[in-house]
């Protein structure tokens, strides 16, 4: 599946704020936004004011960046939110953090989600006690995601954790650090999922 290479500096300092692709990097002075507080490119620092439509563009990018999903992907997550009750922006971040990339994130498992995905990718997780190589398999609530035996000592994993255990884990996860394991509860609501974005702007984006 194809999926973005480059630089992950570059798309935070595109979208000018930081976006924590990085894991612990992201809370240093080594953070590339930190140090260059400009889009990248030759024109970097010469971008003039935004239209509206690029305002909504700026955003729909942004989030799909988050979570890393190429565009194909996020248009068919957003007809999905679409034909699903309730609003659609929110149903869209929902079904974005549904992501088994973006749980085994969450549950501390990586320091972030490009991390996860790879370790998700190598097959060092079970769901429900199966195999589970999918990154965007997407979980329900009820769901358990454990590491797999033979990937508990892996050094990444356990460095992972105990970083994300000073940071606290959401509420809407029940995990069993011993165990190596964890559990969807429910899907978190809107204030659950704190990123600061306007997901409004990515409907009216995709409503033109
Ligand atoms: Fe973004 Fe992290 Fe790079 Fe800072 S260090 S620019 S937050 S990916």
């Amino acid at each position: 599946m194809a999926r973005y290479t480059g630089a992950l500096c570059r798309l935070c300092r595109r979208e000018g704020e930081k976006l924590f692709l990085k894991g612990s990097r992201c809370y240093t002075d080594k953070c590339g936004v930190e140090k260059r507080k400009y889009a990248p490119g030759q024109h970097g620092q010469s971008r003039g004011k935004l239209s509206d439509y690029g305002i909504q563009l700026r955003e729909k990018q942004k989030v799909r960046r988050i979570y890393g999903v190429m565009e194909d992907q996020f248009r068919i997550y957003f007809k999905k939110a679409s034909s699903m009750k309730g609003i659609t922006g929110e149903v869209l971040l929902q079904i974005l953090e549904r992501r088994l990339d973006n749980i085994v994130y969450r549950m501390g498992f990586a320091s972030n989600r490009r991390e996860a995905r790879q370790l998700v990718r190598h097959g060092h997780f079970l769901v429900n006690g199966r195999s589970a190589d999918i990154p965007s398999y997407l979980l329900r609530p009820g769901d358990v995601v454990e590491v797999r035996e033979s990937s508990r000592q892996l050094q990444a994993i356990s460095e992972s954790l105990s970083m994300a255990e000073h940071k606290g884990f959401p509420e809407w996860i029940e995990l069993d650090m011993q165990g190596m394991k964890g559990k969807l509860v429910r899907v978190p609501s809107r204030e659950e999922i704190q990123l600061p974005v306007q997901e409004q702007l990515i409907v009216e984006f995709y409503s033109k």
